[in-house]
């Protein structure tokens, strides 16, 4: 059934930068469709370089990615559709609108205009933008530029959501926002992984979780189940910016 088809499977994956640096060592992850699921770890980790892997951005040195079953080096454009980025940089043109910023991804997605406009409108409004939307994208504070990728990343509908360190530089209050909004788009049947390094905010959102340092995955677990077997002192990397 569509159902046992994981949202995402990871085998082996490895990278070596150019400059020879082993960012991933083979780490193998399954995340089954509909659950919010945490990708944790300190900066270096390879948390970036393994999203980085998925949407294309950056190549890998060996191993499988697939995206509901389809294989990422077999049929790209097919699993690029069930996804949907959010990057940890601002990558978005800072003199576009913010409404031309989402409508325009869609173009990528071969969605027509108006169902583009459509979707524009509708997360546009629940993220707190829409009053926005003729502004250029460099006016907004950096709470409002990452729920505008978020938008973006959700104009064509994706399965999956991914999101790399969403909250990092976000105030609390503009953090419990997007909490909401995420567990409410999860509760709605989207997929959501996403990179952190607060335990807290894994705690707070996610069902299963994953722990990677220096390349390699050291935990995959519920979060549930890695709270009642370890300190979580132990996992608290950025105790310096704390939730
Ligand atoms: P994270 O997102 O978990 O902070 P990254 O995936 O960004 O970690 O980086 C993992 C490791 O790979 C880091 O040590 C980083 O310095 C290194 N790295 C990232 N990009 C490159 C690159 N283009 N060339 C060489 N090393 C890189
Ligand atoms: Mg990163």
């Amino acid at each position: 059934t569509a159902g046992s088809t994981p949202a995402l499977r990871i085998e082996n994956l490895e990278k070596s930068y150019d400059n020879g640096f082993v960012a991933l060592k083979g780490i193998s992850l399954e995340v089954a469709q509909g659950d919010f699921f945490a990708l944790l770890g300190p900066n270096g980790a390879g948390k970036s370089t393994t999203i980085g892997i998925i949407c294309s951005l950056v190549s890998k040195s060996g191993g499988k990615v697939a995206v509901h079953g389809v294989d990422i080096d077999e049929d790209f454009p097919a699993a690029k559709k069930f996804i949907g980025i959010v990057p940890q940089e601002f990558n978005f043109n800072m003199f576009e609108k913010v409404f031309d910023i989402v409508t325009n991804q869609a173009g990528f997605y071969g969605l027509p205009r108006a169902l583009a406009s459509e979707r524009a409108e509708k997360y546009l409004r629940e993220l707190g933008l829409w009053d926005k939307r003729d502004v250029t994208g460099r006016m907004l504070s950096g709470g409002m530029k990452r729920r505008l990728m978020i938008a973006r990343a959700l104009v064509h509908d994706p399965k999956l959501l991914i999101l790399d360190e969403p909250t990092a530089g976000v105030d609390i209050e503009m953090r419990r926002g997007m909490w909401e909004f995420l567990q409410k788009l999860n509760a709605d049947g989207t997929t959501i992984i996403l990179t952190t390094h607060y335990l807290e905010e894994a705690e707070a959102l996610c069902r299963n979780i994953a722990i990677i340092n220096h390349g390699a995955i050291v935990e995959n677990t519920s979060i549930k189940d890695l709270l009642r077997r370890l300190q979580r002192e132990v996992f608290i990397v950025d105790s310096a910016d704390p939730l």
